[in-house]
């Protein structure tokens, strides 16, 4: 609830300017148990930095975050190590996140470790079950990361959070790495383990169509503001926002080519460090009006689940049929 991060710009490079970043300025939304909420936006919106800080991997700024009717907020960091067991995080560059000295099954069963869950015979049949979950034979728990490919890999990473038997996994853009083909079989799996252990996912990535499958709602980021989230039928069929409409109109899409004519944007992203007053998004904005130029437009339900920030729906309420 109203969640924020600012980071510091003093010192550094930027010693002589004083300000900050809001990274994430203001985002608000909840996420049901068993579901997948989609979190979309180019990079540098705060994406990254928003799936973070709901872990307190990142202290926020300001704000609530609520977990299974506990708010977190303030937990201590022993408290928050407690409670991390059911909210892990799987990232986009498994190979980065994987330790290259240590075998896979000694990578896989740290969490376990962390957690003071088993004893050494448990947590070797743990590890073995979840190298069979994600596709992998007992013989590849072996091997060392450098052995496998970017897709193993990632089941590597997939096997690790879901070791310690999880409640939500936030998945920082975790398919973004991988060749399309590849894309596909993660994302299959990933759905697959979600049914199977009754998980709950925040999806995290820069492009609508990867997340289009595997959500059941979708939250569009813009220079660290959420500015449209819904169903995501609504989202691909009736988008609100402008900014979610230029999106969708880039993504390439037989079906809706001859309906639908491409938004090209003008400009670059601005800075997160210098917002544009209003509106985030009114210099590139092709419906701009003139309150966007000096009046941020509120994050607001305009029809049961649809959540829109755009002043074109300040006085409508659009029907859900
Ligand atoms: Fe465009 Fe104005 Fe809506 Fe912003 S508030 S998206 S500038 S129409
Ligand atoms: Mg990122």
């Amino acid at each position: 609830q109203h969640l924020k991060k600012c980071f510091d710009t003093r010192g550094g490079v930027f010693a002589r300017k004083t300000g900050e970043i809001k990274a994430v300025d203001d985002v608000s939304f909840s996420v049901k148990r068993g579901e997948v909420l989609g979190i979309v936006g180019e990079s540098g919106c705060g994406k990254s930095t928003m799936g973070r800080t709901l872990l307190k991997l990142i202290e926020p700024t300001a704000g609530k975050i609520v977990f299974d009717g506990r708010d977190v907020t303030s937990f201590s960091p022993r408290k928050m190590r407690y409670m991390r067991r059911n909210m892990q995080m799987i990232f986009q560059d498994p190979y980065a996140s994987l330790n290259p000295r240590h075998k896979v099954e000694k990578i896989i069963g740290e969490p376990l470790l962390v957690h003071g869950i088993g004893d050494a015979k448990e947590r070797k049949k743990r590890v073995s079950e979840m190298l069979e979950v994600v596709g992998l034979s007992n013989d590849q728990g072996k091997r060392y990361p450098h052995q496998f490919s970017g897709g193993q890999r990632q089941r590597i990473g997939i096997a690790r959070a879901l070791v310690v038997n999880p409640k939500l996994i936030v998945c920082d853009e975790p398919v973004s790495a991988l060749d399309v083909s590849i894309q596909s079989q993660i994302l299959n799996l990933m759905e697959d383990l979600r049914e199977a252990f009754n998980l709950t996912y925040i999806f995290i990535a820069h492009d609508l169509s990867v997340v289009k499958h595997i959500s059941h709602r979708i939250g569009v980021m813009y220079l660290g503001r959420m500015v449209e989230l819904t169903s995501n039928d609504h989202l691909y069929n009736e988008p609100l926002h402008p900014y979610t409409q230029s999106l969708l109109s880039s993504i390439p899409n037989p079906d809706l080519d001859a309906k639908r004519e491409q938004i090209i944007l003008q400009g670059e992203v601005p800075s997160p460090s210098n917002p544009p007053e209003g509106c985030a998004f009114h210099p590139r904005c092709p419906a701009c009006i003139p309150i966007c130029e000096s009046v941020r437009p509120k994050f607001q339900e305009i029809s049961e689940n649809r959540f829109v920030a755009c002043h074109l729906y300040d006085s409508h309420t659009i029907s859900n049929d």
